[in-house]
């Protein structure tokens, strides 16, 4: 299995990127293929010069929802099963498969994104676990939009929430809906609901919903009857906001001041992993975007962190794949 991973591989922070296939409309012959794809190498053609990264691994257009899932999800939720927290990140220009890749077409088996096949992988874990364990799984889903947080399970998905700090809590948004969930049916319920918030929720606003992010939490407290200790292990599944610059939107006005904030919270977020990784800053700025206040408890110590950086194959996207490429390397 090409895309296989020995436990002992697992760093704490990687990145990896995956290629969407080209659309039907894009194979023309004008479409050179500019890049290269070499199972931890990818470079791309640049008009005269080659630019090369090094990943954890590319999956290419022909990988699978499950080989994403086996190599980048599944260590992960191991470990929150454990009680540690996991955060996965879906990075990239829009239209590029963040949602296919986070979500995916969730009434089909083979098309089901990370998220979907998580959940199963919980609830088939809880069901095989031996009486001596008690498990319960809380489920919260919001979106970030302009530094803005809204509640997508809420029946008023409009109202914006503030987030709070205390000692004995660390950050949380208030009024947050936690859904305790029971199987894997409610959940697949609770994740359509959102969804469907998330859409009629920037269609009412007259937003894309490109422009927000969008972080599904799963809370899972396992018990140990014997012993009566408690784990909390926190996984947050991360649909980003689509990171197309400025100048190709050549925004103006609301826009740019969108833009703006979206281009703040990502670079924000990767000078809050880029600190993690190289492990010498004494400063991580988690304080300068809602995103990362948010994330604060499962970014760093011994949380896994995983981005998946998509990048289109049409050469007419080349800059905006390679600013992606340049961001991704960034984070690493
Ligand atoms: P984003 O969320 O980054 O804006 P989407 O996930 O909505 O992008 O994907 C854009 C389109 O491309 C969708 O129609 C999606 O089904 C398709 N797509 C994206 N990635 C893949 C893939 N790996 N395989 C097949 N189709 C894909
Ligand atoms: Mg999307």
């Amino acid at each position: 299995d090409k895309y296989s991973f020995n436990d002992n591989d697992v760093e704490n922070v990687r990145v990896f990127i995956r290629v969407r296939p080209l659309r039907d409309e894009e194979k023309t012959v004008k479409n050179k293929n500019l890049l290269e794809v070499n199972h931890t190498v990818i470079s791309l053609k640049k008009s005269d010069t080659t630019k090369t990264f090094k990943f954890a691994r590319i999956f290419d257009e022909n990988s699978t929802q499950m080989d994403i899932y086996r190599c980048i999800a599944v260590p992960i939720v191991q470990q929150v099963l454990q009680g540690y927290n996991g955060t996965i990140f879906a990075y990239g220009q829009s239209g590029t498969g963040k949602t296919y890749t986070m979500i995916g077409d969730i009434f089909n088996t083979d098309l089901r994104g990370i998220v979907p096949n998580i959940f199963t992988h919980i609830f088939a874990q809880i069901s095989l676990a031996n009486n001596d364990l008690s498990y319960a799984v809380t489920a919260t889903y919001l979106e970030i939009y302009n530094e803005e947080i809204r509640d997508l399970l809420s029946e008023t998905p409009q109202k914006k929430l503030a987030l709070r700090e205390k000692p004995e809590l660390g950050v949380f948004v208030n009024d947050l809906i936690g859904f305790t969930v029971n199987s894997l049916g409610e959940m697949m319920e609770i994740l359509a609901r959102g969804n469907k918030n998330r859409a009629t929720g920037s269609t009412k606003l007259n937003e894309s919903s490109s422009r927000s992010h969008a972080i599904f939490a799963i809370l899972v407290e396992t018990k140990n009857n014997v012993t009566g200790k408690t784990t909390f292990g926190k996984l947050n599944l991360v649909d980003l906001a689509g990171s197309e610059r400025v100048h190709k939107t050549m925004a103006t006005g609301d826009r740019l001041k969108e833009a703006g904030k979206i281009n703040l919270s990502l670079s924000v977020l990767a000078n809050v992993i880029s600190a993690l990784v190289d492990g010498k800053s004494t400063h991580i700025p988690y304080r300068n975007s809602k995103l990362t206040r948010l994330l604060q408890d499962s970014l760093g110590g011994n949380s896994l962190t995983a981005m998946i950086a998509m990048i289109s194959p049409n050469f007419l996207d080349s800059q905006e794949s390679l600013y992606t490429l340049m961001y991704a390397d960034r984070v690493k």
